[in-house]
């Protein structure tokens, strides 16, 4: 009996020492079999608490020293920038950590843990590849695409941080003016989600698309339906600004927070992340790209490639430096 007891106590200390407490505004249920895994691993057991971005940060700053939260994991380098914004993590100390993730990918306070790319879809039967080869972003603004383009609404976070960073390249009077003349590019008023858009262009409503690479991806699996599968099949991606600074990029990321009272195995499961292993799951479940270079892509994503020359010459954090700025631009030019 004694013997019993003496199990328990150690086995409830244990379970009480070993556990920590993930915030996240992803929403794949595939990211719960990598935490799974790591609980497997190391006898860590990951409490998930999901739920939008700026609802989590409310909560982990009301909370303060009481909060319980451990890691805050976001999709979107302006959220992260805004939880870093408000004091909410402490700085990341892993070397491990720091030398695996690339410069622009990472901030004092949290590092990427995925990549996505924002790029363009088309249908071959509708568009050549000769007119769109070589594309940018900036040559959406041209007359050629009028009533053409399918993109999500202004509020979008993704379309935010693509705009706060043609901010950064381009400045504030460039951008105005694209803007003015990109919105009139619109083929209808911009509603629905990403893949909403990809299937404007498969079913030739629009000539072009702007979408997180991802989700074509996600369509092309099967995991939303036979239609969707159906209407990807129809279309390609094409990766603009190939011919200058490269496409632009977007990360999941995370950071340890600052009232963590589990910062070492906060810190282990980041490093757990960014093994070859689990970036590959990454890939083969939610179809982002890899953030470790080297890693050698599932077949699966064959029709979107990981050789494609990426923008890393601003960091990711601009974003969310620039985000309200890009906000406000788009709806002055009459963005919805
Ligand atoms: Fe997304």
């Amino acid at each position: 009996m004694l013997r019993l007891f003496l199990f328990f106590l150690i086995f409830s200390n244990f379970s009480l020492a070993s556990e920590i407490n993930l915030f996240t505004s992803r929403h794949y249920t595939s990211d719960v079999k990598l935490f799974e895994k790591f609980t497997h691993q190391t006898g860590i057991k990951v409490n998930v608490i999901t739920g939008k971005s700026k609802v989590l940060e409310k909560r982990i700053l009301e909370e303060g020293k009481n909060s319980k939260a451990d890691i805050l994991f976001l999709a979107d380098a302006g959220a992260l920038y805004s939880a870093q914004s408000k004091n909410l993590f402490t700085e990341i100390q892993s070397e491990k950590l720091k030398r695996k993730i690339p410069d622009s990918l990472r901030s004092k306070f949290w590092v990427g843990i995925t990549k996505r790319s924002r790029i363009f879809f088309y249908n071959p039967s509708f568009l050549s590849q000769e007119e769109i080869r070589d594309i940018s972003y900036e040559d959406l603004s041209d007359k050629k695409w009028y009533k053409a383009i399918a993109v999500r609404q202004s509020n979008n976070i993704y379309n935010q941080s693509l705009i706060a960073s043609m901010l950064e390249h381009n400045g504030v009077q460039k951008t105005k003016k694209w803007l003015t003349e990109f919105v009139k590019n619109f083929a209808r008023s911009p509603q629905g989600n990403d893949r909403a858009q990809i299937l404007m262009v498969a079913s030739g409503e629009a000539k072009l698309a702007i979408a997180n690479s991802y989700y074509y991806a996600l369509m092309l699996s099967g995991k939303k339906g036979i239609e969707q599968k159906k209407a990807a099949e129809k279309v390609l991606p094409i990766f603009p600004n190939q011919l200058n600074r490269g496409t632009h990029i977007n990360i999941s990321g995370a950071g340890i927070l600052k009232f963590s009272k589990n910062k070492k195995n906060a810190e282990k499961f980041l490093e757990f992340l960014l093994t070859d292993e689990v970036q590959l799951d990454f890939c083969s479940n939610s179809f982002e790209h890899p953030i470790v270079n080297g890693i050698k892509v599932d077949s699966f994503l064959g029709k979107i490639s990981n050789n494609f020359l990426e923008d890393t010459s601003i960091n990711v954090s601009i974003y969310g430096k620039r985000q309200a700025e890009a906000f406000k631009l788009m709806k002055q030019a009459g963005w919805n």
